[in-house]
Parts: C-alpha cells; sequence; structure tokens
C-alpha cells in the first residue's frame, strides 16, 4: 500500500504530496499525522490518500516512520471543505491543513496529559487486612485502608500523604495496582457548575425559533435588537440539534467570548460543550479539541477559527454577530467564515443562523433578495426602551471657546452620573493608526474626488493620500470650505482621556481598556472585574468594552468622537459607525435604571447619527444600500486587491508588472463589468522591510469569472522572490 502524504514545512512554496509506502506504518489512515523522512530530516506530515501503486522507483521509495496519534486527525467532512477552500481560495494543502488542528499540536509540542492512579488489587478487596499485612505495618495499613475507602487515587497525592516506600512496597507485592490514566485539562475548571433551566421563550423568541426549525439546511439571518434575546433562541436551536443526536457550531466575535458566555453555555449543556479560545493553555486546548474530535463533545464555542472544529455529524451551525470584521480572515490564509459554514451546512444538512443587533448591509441585502432568510426581533425581552442619544455638535463648542476633550454637555452629564453613585463607560473609537483631517470650525473633512472615501494622513509625507485608488493630495493648512485654519489632524488617546477625567473626579479610579493595558492573558478580565465590582466608577476604552458586558449600574456613556470611525478610510466606515453606535449605547442603563448616551460630533446632521439615535436600523440600510449602488461598492461591486510583496523592489514591481498585464488584458475584454482597475503602489508602501505593491479593481458584473482570471495571473506568476496575495472585500486597504 502507498499513501500520499502531505508534508508541513513551513515558508515553502511547496504544494504537492509526496509517495510513501506504508510497510513500517501499517495502521496508517486516510488522515492519519504521520512522520515522515524528509531529504535528511524527519518531519511530519499528514496522510490524504492510500492507492495501491506508485510511479515512484522502489529503490527510492521511503516509508512512513511511524503515526503519531492513535485516530486520524483530519475527517472526510475536512478533506472536502479543504478541496473546496483550495478552489475557491487557491491556498496551499498545507495551509488549510493547518487551520484544522491546533497549532501546539504540531511538532509534538502538547501531548496528552497522562497521571498514574493506584488502588487495591482485586483479589485483596474483600479479605480481611490482617490476612495480608502485619499489624505492625502500620504504614502500609494506613495506605490500604484509606485506597479501601476511597478507591482509586493519584500517586502523586498519596505519595504526598503516605509513606513512599510503604507504597512501593505493596506496589511490588502486588497488593496495590498501579494504572495510568489521561486526565483531560478543562478550561474554566473553578467556575460553579450551577446549571440552569431554559427560559420560556417570549412569543417573538417562539416564531423566530419556529421560523428556523422548518429551515432545511437553509442561511438564517436573525436581525434581533440588543436584549431581544438572541441567545436563549441560539440555546434552544442547539438543544434540538443534540435532541437529534448532533452537533452545534457557535461562533462568536473572540471579543465577547468571556467566561460569562462560557459559564450560561456550561451550564445549559455541561461536559458536552468545549470551548475553543485563543485565551486558552495549550494543553487545554488540545484536550478540548480532542473532545470534539472523539465525539465526547459535541459543542463547540469559539471564535473564527472554531468553524474548524472537528466534530462529525453537525446539527447546526450559529454565526452571533455577524457583522463582525474578525470573522474575515486578513492574512495567510485568507477566508470568509460565512463560506466555510456554509459548506459545512451544506455537507452535514443543516441550517446556518447568523445573528444581530446591526446586521452587515451586504447580509441583509442577501436577506432582502432572499438568498437568506430573515427572521425579526424588534422587541427587548424585558420591553425596556433603548437609551436616548444627545447628539453634542463639537464645532459649536470649538465656536464657543471649548477646547476641550468633553463637551459641556458630557462633563455635567459625567458629574451628575458619579455624584449620584452611579458608573459611566467614555468610548474611543480606534482603528488602525491612520487618521483623517478635519475641520474643527465647519467639520468638513477631506475625501477622494474619484472614490468618495475619506483620505489618510501620511504624516511622514506630509501628504493625504486615498487608499482605494492611491490619489494623492497635498495636506491641508485651511480648510476649503471655510477658510479656517483649525485644522485637526490626529486623535485623542485613552490616556488623554484618562487624565482630563483624573482632574475632574480626583477620588475616583478610573479604569482604562485598550491594546496597551491588555498584554497579558488575565488582564481583559481583571479590568472587567474591578469595573463590575464597582472598586472604580469611569471604564475608558476602545472597541474592546463595545460588546457583551452587563454593568447594571452603568447609567452614562460618552462617545467622544463618533467622527473617527465614520471618517475612516474605507466604504463600510459609515455602516461601522451605526454598528458601534448601537453596541456602545447598549451599556447603559441595561437595568432598572434609565440610561443617556452623549455622542460628540463635527457633523451633527450626518444621516447615521440621526438614525442610530432613532435605533433605525432599515432606515440606515435604505439610505446606505441606495449609495452603494449610486457608488458601486459591495453588494453591488466586489473590490479585489492584489497585493505583492517582496524584500527587493524591482522583483515586486516585476511581478506585479507581469500580473497586472494578464489581468488588464481581461479587464480591456470586458470594460463594462470593471468600475475600476490600476496598479499602485500600496498606501503603506514598506511593512517590515518588504516593499508592498498592488493592483486593485472594482467589479460590478461576473465576478466570478473575473476571480478567475484574476487567480489565474497570480498563479502564473507566483515565485520564490515575491508573495502575492488576491484579497477580496478586504476590510484594510493599508
Ligand atoms: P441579545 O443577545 O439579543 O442582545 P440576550 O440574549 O443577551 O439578548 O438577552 C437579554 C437578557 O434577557 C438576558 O439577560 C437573558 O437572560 C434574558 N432573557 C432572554 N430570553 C428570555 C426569556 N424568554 N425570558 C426571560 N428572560 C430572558
Ligand atoms: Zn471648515
Ligand atoms: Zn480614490
Amino acid at each position: 500500500m502507498i499513501a500520499e502524504v502531505i508534508v508541513d514545512i513551513s515558508g515553502s512554496e511547496v504544494d504537492r504530496v509526496f509517495d510513501y509506502s506504508v510497510a513500517d506504518a501499517p495502521e496508517v489512515q486516510r488522515g492519519s499525522r504521520v512522520a515522515v523522512p524528509f531529504g535528511k530530516r524527519e518531519i511530519e506530515g499528514y496522510v490524504t490518500n492510500l492507492k495501491e501503486d506508485t510511479d515512484v522507483a522502489a529503490d527510492k521509495l521511503k516509508s512512513i516512520v511511524r503515526t503519531l496519534d492513535d485516530y486520524p486527525v483530519i475527517t472526510e467532512e475536512m478533506f472536502e471543505l479543504m478541496a473546496y477552500m483550495r478552489r475557491k481560495y487557491h491556498l496551499r494543502i498545507v495551509d488549510v491543513l493547518r487551520l484544522f488542528i491546533p497549532s501546539q499540536m504540531r511538532g509534538g509540542r502538547v501531548k496528552e496529559l497522562k497521571k498514574q492512579y493506584v488502588s487495591l488489587s482485586e483479589e485483596f478487596r474483600s479479605k480481611d487486612l490482617d490476612e495480608y499485612i502485619k499489624p505492625s505495618a502500620k504504614a502500609q495499613r494506613d495506605v490500604c485502608l484509606f485506597l479501601c475507602e476511597n478507591g482509586e487515587t493519584s500517586l502523586t497525592e498519596m505519595n504526598e500523604n503516605f509513606s513512599a516506600s510503604a507504597i512501593r512496597n505493596l506496589i511490588s507485592r502486588d497488593i496495590l495496582k498501579v494504572g495510568v490514566r489521561e486526565i483531560k485539562r478543562t478550561p474554566y475548571k473553578n467556575m460553579d457548575e450551577s446549571s440552569e433551566k431554559p427560559h420560556t421563550l417570549t412569543p417573538q423568541q417562539q416564531s423566530a425559533l419556529n421560523v428556523v426549525m422548518s429551515g432545511q439546511s437553509d442561511t438564517f439571518l436573525l436581525h434581533g435588537v440588543t436584549g431581544s434575546g438572541k441567545t436563549e433562541v441560539y440555546m434552544q436551536c442547539i438543544s434540538k440539534a443534540l435532541a437529534d443526536g448532533k452537533g452545534a457550531i457557535m461562533l462568536v466575535p473572540e471579543i465577547s467570548l468571556t467566561p460569562q458566555v462560557f459559564k450560561s453555555f456550561k451550564a445549559r449543556f455541561g461536559q458536552n460543550v468545549a470551548i475553543l479560545h485563543s485565551g486558552l493553555s495549550a494543553g487545554e486546548r488540545f484536550d478540548e479539541w480532542r473532545r470534539l474530535i472523539s465525539g465526547e463533545a459535541s459543542v463547540v464555542i469559539g471564535a473564527r477559527s472554531a468553524i474548524f472544529a472537528p466534530l462529525r455529524n453537525v446539527g447546526i451551525i450559529i454565526i452571533d454577530e455577524e457583522h463582525d470584521s474578525s470573522y474575515a480572515s486578513e492574512s495567510n490564509p485568507r477566508y470568509r467564515t460565512y463560506d466555510v459554514a456554509r459548506f459545512r451546512a451544506d455537507y452535514n444538512n443543516c441550517n446556518l443562523v447568523m445573528g444581530s443587533a446591526t446586521p452587515s448591509i451586504e447580509s441583509y441585502y442577501n436577506a432582502r433578495i432572499g438568498k437568506y432568510r430573515l427572521v425579526e426581533m424588534p422587541e427587548r425581552v424585558n420591553k425596556r426602551s433603548l437609551p436616548h442619544i444627545d447628539i453634542v455638535n463639537m464645532s459649536a463648542e470649538f465656536a464657543a471657546g471649548n477646547n476641550g476633550i468633553f463637551s459641556r454637555r458630557l462633563e455635567s452629564e459625567l458629574y451628575e452620573c458619579i455624584e449620584s453613585g452611579n458608573q459611566a463607560i467614555i468610548f474611543l473609537n480606534r482603528r488602525g493608526y491612520s487618521s483623517y483631517v478635519m475641520c474643527r470650525s465647519c467639520g468638513y473633512v477631506a475625501k477622494c474626488e474619484r472614490c468618495d472615501v475619506s483620505l489618510v494622513y501620511h504624516k511622514e509625507e506630509n501628504v493625504l493620500k486615498c487608499h482605494y485608488c492611491g490619489n494623492r493630495y497635498s495636506a491641508l493648512d485651511v480648510c476649503p470650505n471655510c477658510k479656517s485654519a483649525h485644522i485637526k489632524r490626529g486623535f485623542v488617546g485613552t490616556q488623554q482621556v484618562v487624565e482630563r477625567l483624573a482632574q475632574m473626579f480626583p477620588d475616583k479610579e478610573i479604569l482604562r481598556m485598550d491594546n496597551d493595558t491588555t498584554q497579558t492573558k488575565d488582564s481583559h478580565a481583571t479590568i472587567l472585574q474591578r469595573f463590575a465590582s464597582r472598586k472604580a466608577s469611569i471604564l475608558v476604552g476602545t472597541q474592546m468594552i463595545a460588546k457583551g458586558h452587563d454593568f447594571p449600574d452603568v447609567t452614562l456613556v460618552g462617545i467622544v468622537d463618533a467622527d473617527m470611525s465614520l471618517h475612516f478610510n474605507d466604504y463600510r466606515s459609515t455602516e461601522r459607525t451605526f454598528q458601534l453606535i448601537t453596541q456602545v449605547s447598549g451599556r447603559a442603563g441595561r437595568d432598572s435604571k434609565p440610561g443617556k448616551v452623549v455622542l460628540q460630533t463635527f457633523t451633527p446632521n450626518h444621516y447615521v447619527y440621526r438614525f442610530a439615535a432613532d435605533g433605525d436600523y432599515k432606515g440606515f440600510y435604505e439610505k446606505e444600500i441606495n449609495l452603494r449602488e449610486v457608488t458601486k461598492y459591495p453588494p453591488f461591486a466586489l473590490i479585489v486587491r492584489i497585493l505583492v510583496t517582496s524584500e527587493n523592489e524591482d522583483d515586486c514591481f516585476d511581478t506585479l508588472k507581469k500580473i497586472y498585464g494578464d489581468v488588464m488584458e481581461y479587464v480591456n475584454a470586458h470594460k463594462e463589468d470593471f468600475a475600476y482597475a490600476a496598479a499602485m503602489k500600496s498606501p503603506v508602501k514598506r511593512i517590515q522591510s518588504k516593499y508592498r505593491m498592488q493592483m486593485l479593481a472594482r467589479i460590478t458584473n461576473g465576478a466570478d469569472t473575473a476571480l478567475d482570471a484574476i487567480y489565474a495571473a497570480t498563479d502564473k506568476y507566483r515565485n520564490g522572490k515575491t508573495v502575492c496575495f488576491v484579497e477580496v472585500n478586504p476590510n484594510n486597504l493599508s
């Protein structure tokens, strides 16, 4: 028998299988992880196929050294998924396979945790102690008495509490027997395991559940306002899958994956739940993964990569907060979670449910055109109204002589909130490091004439750039609209906000949560815990604090610079702003106390603020989808970037030029299908000493064939000197 093996070497362009004999490892199966000789080394690989014959000469054919696990690590479903992802994204086999197993498992960096146990041997259990131990051997008698009463106990524990030599002696006489058992490293072991009963569904939840249950391998978009009880609907979908003897995959954005979330799922589904999350230790992650592949657990909760969990027989897939940008992988291997989820739903013939209070424009559009089935939950479970949002015009503040971070309105609300013993959250949006340019007097924002997206100020060159077409504009000194010289570049940081708050409230504790303060594993949880326990009065933070946390005493939310996300250089910036405001506002007034939101902006009349303040998602959608149609952005176009990087500028240029040549041939033959196509230097010309050049295209028609042509060109000119990637609707165009 011959095995085809894909070898796991990083940083190489090898993308093919090699034949090996299975003579030395007859237990090999398709999907086994194996050790194979490769050149002078021994490396890991995966068996992708078994066959009778090979073209490799008998004296050249090497043999698999051994299998590395007791079971195949790649299931049949995953092989098919691999083929699909290769077709769709032109990925290397090994890059796909690596998504399927815990990274620490590769190279043997984690192993099962095994422990030795001792117990009294069978034949001594019914005997009287005096029959086999002398009365004088006190230490030995103690050991046996303990084991008689307590049964099997870990050897380490026994050695700690009893005489080690007595134990050794008893083992040597076969009075005690030693067994080895695997210990599963359980994440959040110390969490209290109180069980939780399902809520009785509200009529709104019940009808949502009924609709999902009526589906057959359908995609549902569950649009439910914050607090409408989507989680309960998800849980009952999962219960149904379990009752049918199937499993469930539930995805949540990484930053919303709090211990509370796990706790409520554990409370409902007990040991059936496995958690996959980057905050786990390597051992924990490995063990959770094995509980899934062995079928011991059949529900998985995790971030994006949990979509690759090795469950068999999936009964439902849920993507919560479906609009979240973390569901797209933007580094190698690039993929969209939705595509993978849909593939698995088809394979398993199960439903896919995507939920959000603020669905992405594309998903809502898909629901409108009937590609997804729309399920709506417009009311909160407790019927409480959403918090009131106050829009404050910062240009007016500036005109009135207030130069500070906070408007007078937000300051007075803060005093009132803190003095009456409540808590406040101050939110600062922060995406990337780019900054827009804005007039402080009239709110004018510099935009690209061609692309209608905000320009990015590049400090080192002192120019404004469009990240969609590469156009450069000179930096502004005076506002072209009102001639004011008060041009704002850059942004306020969390640090500055905390300093200002410390002046206002010298004897209150103020917490800060951003990338800088959450570097260590538990810092995130520690900060939230401190705020929840009411030790601190104010929490200042970025996106991280926008989601999922429930603080009953928070009555005020301040959004310092709402424009920050609005003027991000991205066609989705308005959509993201709507989502953020809705989410952050949802932090205020969760409990019986009513909440208030103060939103500061230089463009108070922008439609996004009005729709957000009214909680009018549909109104916002209508406005936004019309704009997208007119300006030719997704879902009415596909934005494609071909990114070429290399340490050598000439190689980079050469490769891009060749790709560009081929692609332009296609573009010229299909002119009417393209809104735009051009090659350029990337906005950020070098990252980590690699030159970056790109070709951008906006495809309005025939996207599939156009993509085929683009992939064909990149595959053709891919070489050892450059790295080429095709990105579709990327979140970031730096
Ligand atoms: P969403 O995810 O839609 O924002 P949640 O799932 O967080 O909403 O639900 C909000 C709150 O309502 C939670 O505290 C949840 O326990 C509670 N809840 C959900 N469904 C019910 C129900 N049928 N009866 C009572 N309380 C419910
Ligand atoms: Zn102006
Ligand atoms: Zn442009």
